[in-house]
């Protein structure tokens, strides 16, 4: 194909408007009530959103090239490698585990409802890993690389992140009887909804969404789990439903009187798109290195980022105990107000 028919293809799979297109075309309306119908709908929603975000960050003179630069990079990386991989570990996985799954269930009402708990619970499994062991949060931390908040962050992803996400959410919903087309319907507004999370704070200033914020997963809290403050590190794992991070004590609402640092807590080459990509490799790759002995080597591999063998540990996890032991006045006083 020629380069340019490549590009455009590209430009117009980006806006997510081929099928609404067609629907518009055959002038097949009914088609819009049908689940395929919606999801035409929706598709175009968040890259429309991106681009009201970038135009009044333009208009509000707020917008700066370096907020969407590492995003981008990774969008077009990931966009030739990624999804290929991510849907056949999908399909390799639910060919692999259906035959041993606990219980069958079917597409109904109730079966997506506990579906969506199933699925929430696997993702809580795969993103806290994603966290809490160093060779996955080498995977993971491309997501956490950007020092801003806006819609392109949900296309900031290491390439091998999906197949690594999808083998373990997959695993787990098919072998707790989630059937394949509930599956893909739960994947499909797990997807929508955890690109929407990602609002910035240009588009969208409180991200509470009102009461949401006590019964959902928010944009507000999806930005406190995206911030390097101590006391928001490792924090709200989940992406719609929150009830894993309530059940296992994760859950961190936006405190008024903090204001939310984005970014990853290694120091940075600034705007540096190949230090946002590989850095945690090769930083890893060097403890590994100066590591004493085969066991220490190991341990800098599966245990959590900030782990050191001298026993002077920066893992999330002491420095958020520092953090509150130093400032516990302020803290218990911000929780009375
Ligand atoms: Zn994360
Ligand atoms: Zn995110």
């Amino acid at each position: 194909m020629h380069i340019f028919e490549i590009l455009y293809h590209e430009f117009v799979g980006f806006w997510g408007f081929d099928q609404l297109w067609e629907i518009i075309q055959t002038q097949n309306y009914e088609a819009l009530l049908t689940q395929k119908g919606i999801q035409a709908f929706l598709r175009p929603v968040l890259p429309v959103l991106l681009l009201i975000e970038i135009i009044r960050g333009l208009f509000y003179r707020r917008y700066s090239h370096d907020q969407y630069k590492i995003s981008v990079f990774t969008y077009i990386l990931n966009r030739f490698i990624s999804s290929f991989l991510s849907i056949a570990m999908v399909a390799f996985c639910i060919g692999l585990f259906e035959p041993y799954a606990l219980i069958k269930t079917s597409f109904t009402w109730y079966w997506f409802i506990y579906g969506y708990v199933v699925w929430e619970l696997a993702h809580f499994v795969y993103h806290y890993f994603g966290h809490k062991v160093r060779l996955f949060w080498c995977l993971h931390s491309t997501h956490h690389a950007p020092e801003y908040m806006n819609l392109s962050v949900t296309y900031a992803h290491f390439f091998l992140e999906a197949p690594y996400a999808d083998i373990i959410r997959t695993t787990i919903c098919i072998l707790l009887g989630v059937n394949p087309p509930l599956l893909f319907l739960i994947m499909f507004i797990d997807g929508t909804w955890g690109s929407f999370i990602h609002i910035g704070e240009n588009l969208l200033k409180d991200g509470r969404l009102g009461v949401l914020n006590k019964i959902i997963l928010t944009p507000s809290h999806h930005r406190v789990h995206h911030a390097r403050n101590p006391l928001y590190m490792d924090t709200n794992f989940c992406n719609l439903l929150n009830i894993w991070d309530r059940a296992f004590g994760t859950l961190q609402d936006e405190k008024t009187t903090m204001e939310i640092e984005y970014g990853i807590s290694r120091p940075m080459k600034k705007g540096d798109f190949l230090d946002a990509y590989f850095g945690e490799i090769v930083a890893l790759g060097k403890d590994v290195y100066r590591a004493p002995g085969l066991k220490n080597k190991l341990l800098y591999i599966i245990m959590p980022p900030g782990w050191s063998h001298t026993g002077d540990h920066k893992t999330a996890t002491v420095v958020k105990a520092h953090y509150i032991r130093e400032h516990q006045q302020e803290l218990s006083f911000d929780e009375r107000v």
